[in-house]
């Protein structure tokens, strides 16, 4: 156990709910001032501080005002991807060989609304895929996620090689300060030079006044994937531990997965699935609490971590 004051909370719960809420509050509070100056100033010299203050907000928050809030939480609305990438973290080119899906408006809504009725908040919401683009509902998912007061700021993550409709374009601009685009950097990759249209796309989020975050410069390393027969507990734990994926939780056909590999695992059957069940689930805020204290999750236990850098966006043969 940390010593956390008064509260007797472990180190898989202290890191994964109440650094991680702490963390992306700091970080989307410090966007939208950046953008919109809404809210107020943090000054990242004192991001430290700023952090320890967050913390301390986060567990009264929890412990005494009964308060469940959401780190982050990911929709991954379309398994089809533009792109095949060897070392997708994701697994998608395998995943969608074998199962696609793609999420219609009304199941975004059901999921999201279950989760919204759970919780007192989603500090970011992550729509993905696959590319989201693909998906013909985005529009309207953006602007139903928009108008949810529990929901802080939403973000949209694109690979970079489809244009956005202007039915997109004018959603996003409506809501522009709930919403903003991610978009991957895959330029270091010469074979994909005729496939990305990043300069397009920026220039069309510039006219409808879109905020599109800098992409950060994270190496690709090389995915193993899934092995057959699974780690032993302690290393599962370990890795768990250090694991930088534990915080991308991710909704795809009414369940929430620990990370995307996982979701893909749990689709393919690869492991006995422990996922929550978002649409059945009896106590949904009651899963939550318990699925951030859990110190690995199956997946875990047959996923292959490595460090071997590889170059961005690899495609498969
Ligand atoms: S890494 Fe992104 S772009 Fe590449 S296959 Fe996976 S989802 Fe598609
Ligand atoms: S399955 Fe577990 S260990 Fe593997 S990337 Fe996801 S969270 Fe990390």
């Amino acid at each position: 156990m940390l010593e956390t004051n008064k509260y007797d909370i472990s180190d898989v719960f202290y890191k994964r709910y109440f650094e991680q809420n702490s963390l992306n509050r700091m970080a989307m509070e410090m966007l939208k001032f950046m953008w919109f100056k809404e809210g107020k100033f943090l000054n990242p010299m004192k991001r430290n501080e700023i952090l320890k203050q967050y913390i301390e907000d986060e567990k009264k928050d929890f412990f005494e005002n009964n308060k469940l809030n959401i780190p982050q939480i990911e929709f991954c609305i379309t398994t089809k991807c533009t792109l095949k990438c060897k070392d997708c973290c994701a697994l998608i080119p395998q995943l969608d060989k074998i199962k696609h899906s793609e999420m219609s408006f009304e199941m975004f809504k059901i999921q999201l609304d279950k989760i919204l009725d759970a919780v007192d908040s989603i500090r970011h919401l992550v729509i993905l895929g696959g590319e989201p683009l693909i998906n013909p509902e985005l529009p309207q998912m953006l602007e139903y996620a928009a108008n949810q007061e529990k929901i802080f700021f939403t973000q949209l993550i694109t690979n970079g090689t489809m244009l956005p409709s202007k039915n997109l374009l004018e959603t996003i601009n409506k809501y522009n300060n709930k919403i903003y685009v991610y978009m991957s950097n895959y330029s270091e990759n010469p074979e994909l030079e005729s496939i990305l249209k990043q300069d397009k796309i920026k220039d069309l989020l510039k006219e409808y006044s879109i905020k599109l975050q800098k992409p950060e410069n994270w190496p690709w390393v090389e995915e193993y994937g899934l092995r057959k027969c699974a780690y032993d507990e302690d290393i599962t734990k370990q890795k768990f531990l250090v694991c930088n994926r534990t915080k991308c939780n991710q909704v795809l056909n009414g369940r929430l997965d620990i990370c995307s590999k996982a979701t893909a695992g749990r689709e393919m059957n690869l492991f006995e699935d422990d996922s929550i069940d978002i649409l059945n689930s009896k106590n949904l805020r009651q899963d939550l609490i318990d699925f951030y204290q859990k110190e690995y999750m199956n997946a875990c236990k047959y996923c292959v971590l490595t460090d071997i850098k590889v170059q961005p966006a690899l495609q498969e043969k």
